[in-house]
């Protein structure tokens, strides 16, 4: 499943991905490539070198690069992958109409109608970087709608069928909080000895009064369930926020960053409520019904990093802002690419002289 503020990476857009946020340098062969997951249950037995911490972050905050450090002694590239399914919040399984600040175009029926099997779209991505760094390896992302929607031989077979690709090690996959079913848990739980596996889940707000409003179809005690269910089976787990839903203030932001301390998370996606042309949400704020934040890229700024001080050191940010086509985009329109945004951050942080976590107490 894809949020309506994330990108689509079709393949011809795949220069946008590449990116520090997605990326870590190349370091020498010390250690194996990949350093499976220190929380798993096996990993004391199996796994006795996991977990090295990266030496040379002195970031106000622990990125992704960093988190990938800890896994992986190479370069890594993510890869979209669009499996191809539905979403459970349109289909009328669990909703119609999705949230409403959704729109499908956002998704991108161009890639989808290819058809393209995953062996194609990875190995398609692997011409692109390889060009580049021809040492890269890839994570396989399955990003688009429901990712576990669908029966779990089916999604099996597509998570083999990615790793059976070569140089393909890591499989991130992005869900609702409610689909997730114990059985593949327990395949993904096996899985993840032998691969890196990350399941993200889309949680939006810790708000349940706002999950209702936006129509997601699953409350925060969905989200903190399938947090403590993926992590007791020591998958590797991260969440999405949006900032800025309707009638949300920082009260509200800040009770969701002190829910969101509270779980065994991994990784974070943060990002800035984006208003879509057609989208129920657009209408609503239209006609009056609906109020959304109208911030500056230096007042979200702000938003998050008010934010990620309350947020354990633990935790990794991966991004703070998405960017939908603006052909679609009605507000915000900063004009900031991912990187430029996180440099108005970063030296937002060092006026303040704040960083991650130093407003709590873990
Ligand atoms: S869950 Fe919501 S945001 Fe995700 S694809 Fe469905 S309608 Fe869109």
């Amino acid at each position: 499943m894809k949020e309506n503020t994330t990108i689509q990476a079709s393949l011809a857009g795949f220069a946008d991905s590449v990116s520090a946020d997605c990326t870590v340098g190349l370091i020498p062969a010390a250690k194996p490539f990949f350093t499976p997951n220190p929380q798993h249950p096996t990993a004391e037995k199996h796994h006795p070198t996991a977990g090295s911490p990266n030496p040379a972050s002195d970031k106000p905050y622990r990125d992704f690069s960093d988190f990938l450090h800890e896994h992986f002694s190479t370069k890594v590239q993510k890869i979209s992958i669009n499996a191809g399914f539905t979403c459970p919040n349109r289909d009328g399984s669990k909703s119609h109409g999705g949230c409403t600040y959704c729109n499908n175009q956002t998704f991108n029926p161009e890639y989808c109608s290819r058809g393209e099997s995953i062996t194609g779209q990875l190995e398609r991505g692997k011409r692109f970087f390889a060009r580049k760094y021809p040492n890269m390896k890839y994570l396989a992302y399955f990003q688009a709608y429901t990712n576990t929607y669908a029966a779990t031989e089916r999604l099996k077979s597509m998570y083999e069928e990615a790793i059976s690709v070569p140089d393909v090690f890591l499989i991130i996959f992005y869900s609702r909080t409610a689909f997730v079913p114990e059985n593949l848990l327990n395949y993904l739980s096996e899985l993840s000895r032998r691969v890196f596996v990350l399941i993200e889940y889309g949680a939006e707000t810790a708000n349940d009064r706002t999950l209702r409003l936006i129509n997601r179809g699953h409350t925060w005690a969905d989200t903190a369930d399938a947090v403590a269910r993926t992590h007791a089976r020591g998958i590797l787990c991260g969440l999405h926020l949006i900032m800025g839903l309707p009638g949300e203030n920082t009260a509200n932001f800040r009770a969701t960053a002190a829910a969101v301390a509270s779980l065994p998370i991994d990784t974070l996606k943060l990002h800035q409520l984006q208003l879509i042309r057609g989208t129920r949400l657009a209408m609503q704020v239209e006609a009056g019904e609906a109020v959304v934040a109208k911030w500056s890229a230096e007042e979200y700024a702000d938003v998050c990093i008010d934010f990620l001080r309350r947020l354990p050191r633990r935790i990794a940010l991966e991004r703070f802002v998405s960017q939908s086509p603006a052909e679609l985009l009605i507000a915000p329109r900063w004009g900031l690419k991912n990187y430029e945004f996180t440099h108005l951050l970063l030296r937002r942080l060092a006026a303040l002289a704040a960083t991650q976590g130093d407003l709590t107490k873990e």
